[in-house]
Protein backbone atom coordinates (compact mmCIF):
# COMPACT_ATOMS: atom_id res chain seq x y z
CA UNK A 1 0.00 0.00 0.00
CA UNK A 2 0.96 3.37 -0.92
CA UNK A 3 -0.11 6.77 1.08
CA UNK A 4 1.23 9.94 -0.51
CA UNK A 5 -0.77 12.92 -0.61
CA UNK A 6 2.12 15.63 -0.11
CA UNK A 7 1.88 18.22 -3.03
CA UNK A 8 4.14 17.87 -6.30
CA UNK A 9 6.77 20.91 -6.65
CA UNK A 10 4.20 22.17 -9.43
CA UNK A 11 1.06 22.16 -7.26
CA UNK A 12 3.41 23.88 -4.49
CA UNK A 13 4.21 26.67 -6.62
CA UNK A 14 0.38 27.23 -7.41
CA UNK A 15 -0.23 26.90 -3.78
CA UNK A 16 2.49 29.79 -3.25
CA UNK A 17 0.90 31.72 -5.89
CA UNK A 18 -2.73 31.54 -4.31
CA UNK A 19 -0.79 32.54 -0.96
CA UNK A 20 1.46 35.53 -1.97
CA UNK A 21 -2.31 36.79 -3.98
CA UNK A 22 -3.89 36.21 -0.73
CA UNK A 23 -1.80 37.94 1.31
CA UNK A 24 -1.15 41.20 -0.75
CA UNK A 25 -4.69 41.63 -2.49
CA UNK A 26 -7.46 39.81 -0.11
CA UNK A 27 -6.45 40.42 3.50
CA UNK A 28 -5.71 43.91 3.55
CA UNK A 29 -9.15 44.31 2.31
CA UNK A 30 -10.88 41.88 3.83
CA UNK A 31 -12.35 43.71 6.99
CA UNK A 32 -13.64 46.41 4.95
CA UNK A 33 -15.67 44.53 2.40
CA UNK A 34 -17.31 42.36 5.60
CA UNK A 35 -17.99 45.83 7.20
CA UNK A 36 -20.00 46.90 4.26
CA UNK A 37 -23.57 47.27 4.50
CA UNK A 38 -25.21 47.14 1.15
CA UNK A 39 -24.74 43.45 0.41
CA UNK A 40 -25.64 44.72 -3.38
CA UNK A 41 -22.14 46.39 -3.43
CA UNK A 42 -19.85 44.34 -1.31
CA UNK A 43 -18.62 41.94 -4.15
CA UNK A 44 -15.08 42.78 -4.94
CA UNK A 45 -14.87 43.03 -7.87
CA UNK A 46 -11.10 43.92 -8.63
CA UNK A 47 -9.82 41.28 -6.47
CA UNK A 48 -12.09 38.63 -8.46
CA UNK A 49 -10.56 40.34 -11.62
CA UNK A 50 -6.33 40.06 -10.52
CA UNK A 51 -7.49 36.05 -9.29
CA UNK A 52 -9.14 35.73 -12.69
CA UNK A 53 -6.62 36.86 -14.71
CA UNK A 54 -4.04 34.48 -12.97
CA UNK A 55 -6.13 31.49 -13.77
CA UNK A 56 -7.90 30.46 -10.68
CA UNK A 57 -11.61 30.40 -12.02
CA UNK A 58 -9.70 28.41 -14.65
CA UNK A 59 -8.16 25.78 -12.81
CA UNK A 60 -10.48 22.54 -13.33
CA UNK A 61 -10.84 23.66 -16.92
CA UNK A 62 -9.35 21.34 -19.15
CA UNK A 63 -6.18 22.86 -21.45
CA UNK A 64 -8.02 21.82 -24.91
CA UNK A 65 -10.68 24.43 -24.21
CA UNK A 66 -7.91 26.91 -22.58
CA UNK A 67 -7.68 25.72 -19.05
CA UNK A 68 -4.91 24.99 -16.37
CA UNK A 69 -6.28 21.43 -16.83
CA UNK A 70 -5.74 20.70 -13.43
CA UNK A 71 -7.72 18.80 -11.13
CA UNK A 72 -9.36 18.66 -7.27
CA UNK A 73 -6.03 19.12 -5.65
CA UNK A 74 -4.35 22.04 -7.10
CA UNK A 75 -8.45 23.85 -5.97
CA UNK A 76 -8.16 22.85 -2.90
CA UNK A 77 -4.48 24.52 -2.24
CA UNK A 78 -5.41 27.11 -3.91
CA UNK A 79 -8.91 27.82 -2.25
CA UNK A 80 -7.53 27.33 1.23
CA UNK A 81 -5.01 29.99 0.99
CA UNK A 82 -7.57 32.45 -0.23
CA UNK A 83 -10.19 31.32 2.56
CA UNK A 84 -7.29 32.12 5.26
CA UNK A 85 -7.71 35.74 3.98
CA UNK A 86 -11.32 36.45 3.74
CA UNK A 87 -13.91 32.85 3.36
CA UNK A 88 -15.90 34.92 1.13
CA UNK A 89 -13.63 34.88 -1.55
CA UNK A 90 -12.54 31.23 -1.23
CA UNK A 91 -16.46 30.47 -1.16
CA UNK A 92 -16.96 31.89 -4.83
CA UNK A 93 -14.21 30.11 -6.26
CA UNK A 94 -15.39 26.58 -4.93
CA UNK A 95 -18.54 26.97 -6.27
CA UNK A 96 -16.90 28.42 -9.64
CA UNK A 97 -14.44 25.50 -9.93
CA UNK A 98 -16.82 22.88 -8.88
CA UNK A 99 -19.71 23.51 -11.23
CA UNK A 100 -16.95 23.17 -14.26
CA UNK A 101 -17.07 19.64 -13.37
CA UNK A 102 -20.57 19.46 -13.45
CA UNK A 103 -20.38 20.77 -17.25
CA UNK A 104 -17.53 18.38 -17.78
CA UNK A 105 -20.02 15.28 -16.30
CA UNK A 106 -23.42 16.55 -17.15
CA UNK A 107 -22.58 18.61 -21.05
CA UNK A 108 -21.96 17.29 -24.55
CA UNK A 109 -18.84 17.64 -26.06
CA UNK A 110 -20.15 20.84 -27.97
CA UNK A 111 -21.49 22.23 -24.77
CA UNK A 112 -17.93 22.01 -22.77
CA UNK A 113 -16.30 23.46 -25.40
CA UNK A 114 -18.84 26.60 -26.16
CA UNK A 115 -18.99 27.47 -22.21
CA UNK A 116 -15.84 26.83 -20.87
CA UNK A 117 -13.98 28.64 -24.04
CA UNK A 118 -16.11 31.06 -23.39
CA UNK A 119 -15.00 31.33 -19.74
CA UNK A 120 -11.48 30.98 -20.57
CA UNK A 121 -11.48 34.20 -23.36
CA UNK A 122 -13.87 36.37 -21.21
CA UNK A 123 -11.98 39.55 -22.11
CA UNK A 124 -13.27 41.03 -18.48
CA UNK A 125 -11.99 38.25 -16.32
CA UNK A 126 -15.79 38.28 -14.93
CA UNK A 127 -16.80 34.57 -15.95
CA UNK A 128 -18.28 33.30 -13.36
CA UNK A 129 -21.15 30.15 -13.02
CA UNK A 130 -23.73 29.59 -10.35
CA UNK A 131 -25.83 26.74 -9.68
CA UNK A 132 -29.52 27.15 -8.92
CA UNK A 133 -30.87 24.24 -7.62
CA UNK A 134 -31.80 25.84 -3.95
CA UNK A 135 -35.81 26.64 -3.71
CA UNK A 136 -37.59 27.60 -1.78
CA UNK A 137 -39.28 24.46 -1.12
CA UNK A 138 -36.80 22.61 -2.00
CA UNK A 139 -35.07 20.05 0.31
CA UNK A 140 -36.98 21.13 3.73
CA UNK A 141 -40.28 22.18 3.62
CA UNK A 142 -39.80 25.78 3.36
CA UNK A 143 -39.33 29.15 5.65
CA UNK A 144 -43.00 30.61 5.88
CA UNK A 145 -42.29 34.14 5.08
CA UNK A 146 -43.23 35.54 8.21
CA UNK A 147 -39.60 34.15 9.84
CA UNK A 148 -37.69 36.60 7.44
CA UNK A 149 -37.14 39.93 9.10
CA UNK A 150 -37.35 41.90 5.92
CA UNK A 151 -38.17 40.86 2.52
CA UNK A 152 -40.92 41.32 -0.28
CA UNK A 153 -43.30 38.75 -1.04
CA UNK A 154 -41.44 36.73 -4.04
CA UNK A 155 -42.55 34.40 -6.66
CA UNK A 156 -40.86 31.60 -4.97
CA UNK A 157 -42.92 32.29 -1.47
CA UNK A 158 -46.09 32.45 -4.03
CA UNK A 159 -45.38 29.23 -5.94
CA UNK A 160 -44.31 26.98 -2.38
CA UNK A 161 -47.00 28.55 0.42
CA UNK A 162 -50.01 30.00 -1.19
CA UNK A 163 -50.44 27.43 -4.14
CA UNK A 164 -49.03 24.26 -3.68
CA UNK A 165 -50.87 21.81 -1.06
CA UNK A 166 -48.12 20.93 1.48
CA UNK A 167 -49.06 17.12 0.89
CA UNK A 168 -48.74 17.64 -3.13
CA UNK A 169 -45.54 19.76 -2.93
CA UNK A 170 -42.37 18.62 -5.20
CA UNK A 171 -38.88 19.31 -4.09
CA UNK A 172 -38.23 21.69 -7.29
CA UNK A 173 -41.34 24.14 -8.66
CA UNK A 174 -39.29 25.19 -11.26
CA UNK A 175 -40.49 23.85 -14.24
CA UNK A 176 -39.12 23.65 -17.73
CA UNK A 177 -42.27 23.22 -20.10
CA UNK A 178 -41.27 21.99 -23.68
CA UNK A 179 -42.18 23.95 -26.39
CA UNK A 180 -41.42 22.73 -29.93
CA UNK A 181 -37.51 22.73 -29.92
CA UNK A 182 -37.27 24.67 -26.82
CA UNK A 183 -37.89 24.76 -23.31
CA UNK A 184 -39.84 27.50 -21.47
CA UNK A 185 -38.49 28.23 -17.74
CA UNK A 186 -40.32 29.18 -14.84
CA UNK A 187 -39.61 29.58 -11.09
CA UNK A 188 -37.08 31.07 -8.67
CA UNK A 189 -33.86 29.63 -6.95
CA UNK A 190 -32.82 30.97 -3.58
CA UNK A 191 -29.47 31.58 -2.22
CA UNK A 192 -27.65 31.59 -5.05
CA UNK A 193 -24.12 32.18 -5.04
CA UNK A 194 -22.48 34.53 -7.17
CA UNK A 195 -26.25 34.87 -8.31
CA UNK A 196 -26.40 38.53 -10.40
CA UNK A 197 -22.29 38.55 -10.91
CA UNK A 198 -22.12 35.39 -13.00
CA UNK A 199 -22.23 34.96 -16.83
CA UNK A 200 -23.83 31.12 -16.75
CA UNK A 201 -26.06 29.54 -14.60
CA UNK A 202 -26.95 25.86 -14.32
CA UNK A 203 -30.24 25.73 -13.55
CA UNK A 204 -32.87 22.46 -12.42
CA UNK A 205 -35.70 22.58 -13.09
CA UNK A 206 -38.67 19.59 -12.95
CA UNK A 207 -39.21 18.41 -17.15
CA UNK A 208 -42.23 15.73 -16.11
CA UNK A 209 -43.89 16.16 -13.28
CA UNK A 210 -45.32 12.54 -13.80
CA UNK A 211 -42.35 11.54 -13.01
CA UNK A 212 -40.31 11.52 -8.91
CA UNK A 213 -38.57 14.20 -8.37
CA UNK A 214 -35.04 13.86 -9.25
CA UNK A 215 -35.84 11.78 -12.31
CA UNK A 216 -37.76 14.38 -13.45
CA UNK A 217 -34.51 16.97 -13.09
CA UNK A 218 -33.39 18.45 -15.92
CA UNK A 219 -30.14 20.68 -15.75
CA UNK A 220 -29.87 23.95 -18.31
CA UNK A 221 -27.05 26.06 -19.40
CA UNK A 222 -28.66 29.47 -18.89
CA UNK A 223 -26.29 32.68 -19.80
CA UNK A 224 -27.02 34.89 -16.90
CA UNK A 225 -28.07 37.74 -20.03
CA UNK A 226 -31.35 35.00 -21.26
CA UNK A 227 -33.93 37.64 -21.71
CA UNK A 228 -36.49 36.73 -18.89
CA UNK A 229 -33.64 35.93 -15.90
CA UNK A 230 -33.05 38.17 -12.93
CA UNK A 231 -32.20 38.44 -9.51
CA UNK A 232 -34.03 38.88 -6.39
CA UNK A 233 -33.48 39.65 -3.16
CA UNK A 234 -29.77 39.86 -2.43
CA UNK A 235 -29.26 37.77 0.57
CA UNK A 236 -27.60 39.92 3.87
CA UNK A 237 -25.36 37.13 4.75
CA UNK A 238 -23.53 37.36 8.60
CA UNK A 239 -21.02 36.15 7.50
CA UNK A 240 -18.95 35.57 3.88
CA UNK A 241 -19.54 38.70 2.63
CA UNK A 242 -17.14 38.57 -0.31
CA UNK A 243 -19.66 36.29 -1.99
CA UNK A 244 -22.88 37.54 -3.83
CA UNK A 245 -25.88 35.44 -2.89
CA UNK A 246 -29.50 36.37 -4.30
CA UNK A 247 -32.51 35.07 -5.71
CA UNK A 248 -32.64 33.98 -9.42
CA UNK A 249 -36.34 34.54 -10.87
CA UNK A 250 -37.07 32.74 -14.06
CA UNK A 251 -40.16 34.29 -16.25
CA UNK A 252 -40.81 32.46 -19.38
CA UNK A 253 -37.08 32.01 -20.35
CA UNK A 254 -36.91 30.37 -23.49
CA UNK A 255 -33.52 28.21 -23.95
CA UNK A 256 -33.30 26.02 -26.87
CA UNK A 257 -32.97 22.29 -26.35
CA UNK A 258 -29.12 22.72 -27.37
CA UNK A 259 -28.50 24.28 -23.80
CA UNK A 260 -30.41 21.49 -22.10
CA UNK A 261 -27.44 19.39 -20.72
CA UNK A 262 -26.97 16.79 -22.57
CA UNK A 263 -26.16 14.16 -19.57
CA UNK A 264 -28.56 15.75 -16.84
CA UNK A 265 -27.90 15.62 -13.46
CA UNK A 266 -27.35 11.68 -13.39
CA UNK A 267 -24.53 11.90 -15.17
CA UNK A 268 -22.44 14.44 -12.72
CA UNK A 269 -21.47 11.37 -11.05
CA UNK A 270 -18.09 11.15 -9.26
CA UNK A 271 -17.01 14.63 -10.00
CA UNK A 272 -19.70 16.33 -9.33
CA UNK A 273 -19.07 15.10 -5.87
CA UNK A 274 -15.99 17.18 -5.38
CA UNK A 275 -18.46 20.09 -4.49
CA UNK A 276 -18.04 18.95 -1.00
CA UNK A 277 -14.67 18.43 -1.81
CA UNK A 278 -13.31 22.37 -2.48
CA UNK A 279 -16.20 23.26 -0.13
CA UNK A 280 -13.89 21.93 2.98
CA UNK A 281 -10.60 23.67 1.67
CA UNK A 282 -12.64 26.74 2.85
CA UNK A 283 -13.04 25.59 5.99
CA UNK A 284 -9.58 24.57 6.48
CA UNK A 285 -8.73 28.15 5.68
CA UNK A 286 -10.72 29.51 8.04
CA UNK A 287 -9.52 27.55 10.74
CA UNK A 288 -5.88 28.04 10.05
CA UNK A 289 -6.23 31.77 9.80
CA UNK A 290 -8.18 31.46 13.62
CA UNK A 291 -5.11 29.33 14.84
CA UNK A 292 -2.47 31.68 13.52
CA UNK A 293 -4.16 34.53 14.57
CA UNK A 294 -4.73 32.62 18.27
CA UNK A 295 -1.30 31.29 18.67
CA UNK A 296 0.07 34.67 17.78
CA UNK A 297 -1.58 36.24 20.46
CA UNK A 298 -1.43 33.69 23.16
CA UNK A 299 2.51 34.58 23.01
CA UNK A 300 2.05 37.44 23.55
CA UNK A 301 -0.64 38.45 26.02
CA UNK A 302 0.49 38.57 29.69
CA UNK A 303 -1.93 37.62 32.65
CA UNK A 304 -1.49 35.41 35.38
CA UNK A 305 1.87 35.70 36.03
CA UNK A 306 3.18 34.29 32.48
CA UNK A 307 2.33 34.66 28.86
CA UNK A 308 -0.83 32.99 28.37
CA UNK A 309 0.44 29.97 25.84
CA UNK A 310 1.97 29.13 28.82
CA UNK A 311 -1.20 28.00 30.78
CA UNK A 312 -1.86 24.23 29.89
CA UNK A 313 -5.94 25.33 29.05
CA UNK A 314 -4.42 28.08 26.57
CA UNK A 315 -2.29 25.03 24.91
CA UNK A 316 -4.80 22.26 24.89
CA UNK A 317 -7.09 25.20 22.66
CA UNK A 318 -4.15 25.76 20.31
CA UNK A 319 -2.94 22.36 20.04
CA UNK A 320 -6.95 20.64 19.19
CA UNK A 321 -7.14 23.37 16.78
CA UNK A 322 -3.83 22.12 14.89
CA UNK A 323 -5.34 18.37 15.65
CA UNK A 324 -8.25 19.63 13.79
CA UNK A 325 -7.00 21.72 10.71
CA UNK A 326 -4.53 18.97 9.97
CA UNK A 327 -7.21 16.20 10.24
CA UNK A 328 -9.23 18.08 8.31
CA UNK A 329 -6.92 19.08 5.55
CA UNK A 330 -5.72 15.27 5.24
CA UNK A 331 -9.13 14.34 4.37
CA UNK A 332 -9.88 17.09 2.00
CA UNK A 333 -6.65 16.28 0.36
CA UNK A 334 -7.56 12.19 -0.16
CA UNK A 335 -11.01 13.29 -1.15
CA UNK A 336 -9.14 15.70 -3.47
CA UNK A 337 -7.11 12.52 -4.63
CA UNK A 338 -9.90 10.47 -5.21
CA UNK A 339 -11.47 13.09 -7.37
CA UNK A 340 -8.80 13.09 -9.87
CA UNK A 341 -8.51 9.45 -9.92
CA UNK A 342 -11.74 9.19 -10.61
CA UNK A 343 -12.67 6.97 -7.64
CA UNK A 344 -16.34 6.62 -6.11
CA UNK A 345 -16.94 6.97 -2.40
CA UNK A 346 -17.87 9.60 0.40
CA UNK A 347 -14.51 10.77 1.16
CA UNK A 348 -15.76 14.49 -0.29
CA UNK A 349 -18.88 14.50 2.16
CA UNK A 350 -16.63 13.41 5.13
CA UNK A 351 -14.24 16.27 4.71
CA UNK A 352 -17.16 19.09 4.35
CA UNK A 353 -18.65 17.70 7.14
CA UNK A 354 -15.45 17.33 9.48
CA UNK A 355 -14.16 20.59 8.29
CA UNK A 356 -16.96 22.51 8.35
CA UNK A 357 -17.79 21.48 11.76
CA UNK A 358 -13.83 21.76 12.99
CA UNK A 359 -14.09 25.28 11.59
CA UNK A 360 -17.18 26.41 13.63
CA UNK A 361 -14.76 24.44 16.79
CA UNK A 362 -11.78 26.95 16.19
CA UNK A 363 -12.77 29.88 15.03
CA UNK A 364 -14.93 29.44 18.86
CA UNK A 365 -11.93 28.59 20.71
CA UNK A 366 -9.99 31.21 19.11
CA UNK A 367 -12.05 33.76 20.08
CA UNK A 368 -11.59 32.21 23.59
CA UNK A 369 -7.56 32.44 23.21
CA UNK A 370 -8.20 36.30 22.55
CA UNK A 371 -10.78 37.14 25.88
CA UNK A 372 -12.55 39.75 25.95
CA UNK A 373 -10.78 41.62 22.51
CA UNK A 374 -11.66 38.02 20.42
CA UNK A 375 -15.61 39.76 21.11
CA UNK A 376 -14.64 43.04 19.80
CA UNK A 377 -15.58 43.46 16.51
CA UNK A 378 -11.96 45.62 15.67
CA UNK A 379 -10.24 42.31 16.15
CA UNK A 380 -10.79 39.56 13.31
CA UNK A 381 -12.34 36.65 15.59
CA UNK A 382 -15.45 38.06 15.70
CA UNK A 383 -15.35 37.54 11.40
CA UNK A 384 -14.01 34.59 11.35
CA UNK A 385 -16.78 32.70 13.75
CA UNK A 386 -19.05 34.79 11.22
CA UNK A 387 -17.57 33.30 8.27
CA UNK A 388 -16.87 29.25 9.72
CA UNK A 389 -20.90 29.35 10.76
CA UNK A 390 -22.47 29.31 7.28
CA UNK A 391 -20.04 25.99 6.28
CA UNK A 392 -22.24 23.34 8.15
CA UNK A 393 -25.35 24.76 6.53
CA UNK A 394 -24.81 25.05 2.82
CA UNK A 395 -23.12 23.28 0.08
CA UNK A 396 -25.78 20.07 1.05
CA UNK A 397 -25.92 20.76 4.84
CA UNK A 398 -24.26 18.38 7.16
CA UNK A 399 -27.57 16.66 8.74
CA UNK A 400 -28.34 15.64 4.73
CA UNK A 401 -24.72 14.75 3.84
CA UNK A 402 -24.51 12.44 7.06
CA UNK A 403 -27.58 10.34 6.05
CA UNK A 404 -27.44 10.52 2.05
CA UNK A 405 -23.57 10.04 1.42
CA UNK A 406 -22.23 9.35 4.39
CA UNK A 407 -24.35 6.64 6.55
CA UNK A 408 -24.53 4.16 3.62
CA UNK A 409 -20.82 3.85 3.33
CA UNK A 410 -20.33 2.37 6.38
CA UNK A 411 -20.91 -1.43 5.28
CA UNK A 412 -17.62 -0.58 3.25
CA UNK A 413 -15.47 0.91 6.04
CA UNK A 414 -13.63 -2.59 6.91
CA UNK A 415 -13.15 -2.86 3.09
CA UNK A 416 -11.38 0.53 2.92
C1 LIG B 1 -24.59 31.32 1.79
C2 LIG B 1 -25.32 30.25 1.05
C3 LIG B 1 -24.93 29.93 -0.23
C4 LIG B 1 -25.66 28.98 -0.99
N1 LIG B 1 -25.34 28.78 -2.30
C5 LIG B 1 -26.17 27.99 -3.05
C6 LIG B 1 -25.96 27.86 -4.47
O1 LIG B 1 -25.03 28.43 -5.03
N2 LIG B 1 -26.82 27.11 -5.18
C7 LIG B 1 -27.85 26.45 -4.60
O2 LIG B 1 -28.59 25.78 -5.31
N3 LIG B 1 -28.07 26.53 -3.26
C8 LIG B 1 -27.26 27.30 -2.48
N4 LIG B 1 -27.47 27.42 -1.14
C9 LIG B 1 -28.54 26.68 -0.53
C10 LIG B 1 -28.06 25.59 0.40
O3 LIG B 1 -27.60 24.51 -0.36
C11 LIG B 1 -29.24 25.24 1.31
O4 LIG B 1 -29.41 26.36 2.19
C12 LIG B 1 -29.01 24.00 2.09
O5 LIG B 1 -29.01 22.89 1.22
C13 LIG B 1 -30.09 23.83 3.14
O6 LIG B 1 -31.36 23.95 2.56
P1 LIG B 1 -32.43 24.97 3.19
O7 LIG B 1 -31.75 26.26 3.43
O8 LIG B 1 -33.65 24.95 2.36
O9 LIG B 1 -32.74 24.35 4.60
P2 LIG B 1 -33.79 23.18 4.90
O10 LIG B 1 -33.70 22.15 3.81
O11 LIG B 1 -35.10 23.77 5.20
O12 LIG B 1 -33.15 22.54 6.21
C14 LIG B 1 -33.50 22.96 7.53
C15 LIG B 1 -32.92 21.96 8.50
O13 LIG B 1 -33.42 20.63 8.22
C16 LIG B 1 -32.35 19.75 7.92
N5 LIG B 1 -32.72 18.85 6.81
C17 LIG B 1 -33.30 19.20 5.65
N6 LIG B 1 -33.45 18.13 4.86
C18 LIG B 1 -32.92 17.09 5.53
C19 LIG B 1 -32.75 15.71 5.23
N7 LIG B 1 -33.15 15.21 4.07
N8 LIG B 1 -32.15 14.93 6.16
C20 LIG B 1 -31.74 15.44 7.34
N9 LIG B 1 -31.86 16.75 7.68
C21 LIG B 1 -32.44 17.56 6.79
C22 LIG B 1 -31.20 20.66 7.49
O14 LIG B 1 -29.95 20.05 7.66
C23 LIG B 1 -31.40 21.87 8.39
O15 LIG B 1 -30.85 21.61 9.65
C24 LIG B 1 -26.75 28.32 -0.38
C25 LIG B 1 -27.10 28.60 0.95
C26 LIG B 1 -26.40 29.56 1.65
C27 LIG B 1 -26.85 29.87 3.06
Amino acid sequence: MTIDVRPTPEQRALQQLAREFAEKEIAPRAAAIDAEPDPAVAFPWDIYEKGNRLGFNKITIPAEYGGLGLGDMESVLVIEELSVADGGVGTTYFVHNSLVYWILGACSPEQQKKYLSECVSDPEERYFISVGDTEHGKSGDGTPRSFRRSAPMTLGDFATAEVIPPAKRRERTTVARREGDNWVLNGMKRFITTAGRNKLYLITATADSSRPDFEATELFLVPANTPGVSIGHIEDKMGQRAAQNAEVVLENVVIPESQRAAGGLRSIGVRGNNLNTLCAAVFVGIARRAFEEANAYAKERYKGGTKIVHHQAVQRMLVDMVIGIKTARLLTWMAAHEGDVRQPCAGAGLAKVYASEMAVKATNDAMQVFGGYGYMRDFVLEKLVRDARLGPIYDASNEMIRHGQILPTFAVLGTA
